[in-house]
């Protein structure tokens, strides 16, 4: 499958005043075309940088210390701000969290949709306001009319993050990053929202890489799933390879800690704590926790080792090659 998006060795630090952060260690990655990749991880573990770093969104304090990004093959940090400002416009789009931060709080929706439109397609004003309304339609907005006269604080949050889903898809984006984007909305919602999601993938063939920490959305909508672990991509594989036969320990542990349904013995918790990327520990940042600990595992970071399509970042793999 054509690769969209090629992340190669980034590494990406904060400069903070309690000293720099060491977030992203030298992180690789491919997102496939028309495919959902879910980046797993606990909060901290670098997966927000990730997404941010593709569409070059990273905070002013973040300072890309190695590695490059390729995006449709080309250096996405060697080209000009207009060059970039075109690219995040037309070619890769992100859906946050909380929608109402990417809306405009003074300007109707149909308005601000229909001026990206008018922005990155030519067309005129018009021809854009059917094609919102279109789009809105098409992401379950009954009213459209109604909604592209609303002011963003106008609408609930489950309306508010179709609007951005339809901003999002307006120009059929290659790619789409989604950061948590349903977490903030209410159970049935959210299943709505990703269905809607799910449909518009398929039918506009756009890639998305999904940033969760929610393995059981994982399980419902990945393709593929990378498991992040304090700065490093630590497993990467067809989800339903890396669900029923995790090879990292890291990944091991997050399974054995999720309920299952008609479980009724003990939970597992994971024993330690996630380091501070202030201080990581050296070599296997996992190292400290894990219980196959072995004296390289403190020296030595281990390289990515690969059993067909399924990627992982540990010694205990090494007598299997690359
Ligand atoms: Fe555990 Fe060593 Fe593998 Fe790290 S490299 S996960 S410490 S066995």
């Amino acid at each position: 499958m054509p690769v969209v998006a090629r992340v190669e060795d980034l590494s990406v630090d904060y400069i903070t005043l309690r000293g720099v952060v060491r977030v992203l260690n030298g992180v690789s990655i491919d997102v496939r075309e028309g495919e959902i990749l879910a980046l797993v991880g606990e909060t901290g573990s670098g997966k927000t940088t990730l997404g941010l770093s593709i569409p070059r969104l990273l905070p002013p304090n973040a300072v890309v210390r190695s590695g490059k990004i390729l995006f449709d093959g080309v250096d996405v940090f060697k080209l000009s701000e207009d060059e970039v400002r075109e690219l995040r416009g037309s070619k890769i789009t992100v859906i946050f969290q909380e929608p109402r931060i990417s809306l405009n709080p003074v300007m109707r929706i149909g308005d601000q949709l229909a001026e990206v439109l008018e922005a990155h397609v030519g067309i005129d004003k018009k021809t854009a306001y059917g094609r919102v309304e279109d789009m809105l339609r098409k992401v379950g907005l009954y009213d459209p009319q109604r909604v592209m006269k609303s002011y963003p604080f106008e609408l609930s949050g489950g309306m508010a993050q179709r609007v951005m889903i339809a901003m999002a898809m307006l120009l059929s984006p290659r790619l789409i990053i989604a950061d948590e984007p349903t977490s903030a909305l209410d159970v049935t919602v959210q299943a709505q929202i990703i269905d809607l999601m799910k449909e518009l993938i398929s039918s506009y063939r756009t890639s998305v890489l999904y940033i969760t920490h929610d393995l059981a959305l994982v399980a419902e909508i990945a393709d593929r799933v990378a498991v992040m672990y304090a700065g490093d991509i630590v497993e990467v594989g067809d989800v339903y390879d890396v669900f029923y036969n995790p090879l990292h320990p890291y990944t091991q542990g997050l399974l054995e800690s999720i309920p299952k349904i008609g479980y009724r013995g003990k939970l597992r918790a994971m024993p330690g704590e996630v380091p501070s990327l202030l201080n990581p520990p050296p070599a296997c940042r996992f190292h400290p926790r894990c219980p196959f600990v072995m004296d390289e595992c403190r020296k030595v970071k281990p390289k990515a080792y690969k059993r067909g399509d399924h990627i992982v970042l540990c010694h205990l793999y090494k007598e299997e090659g690359k």
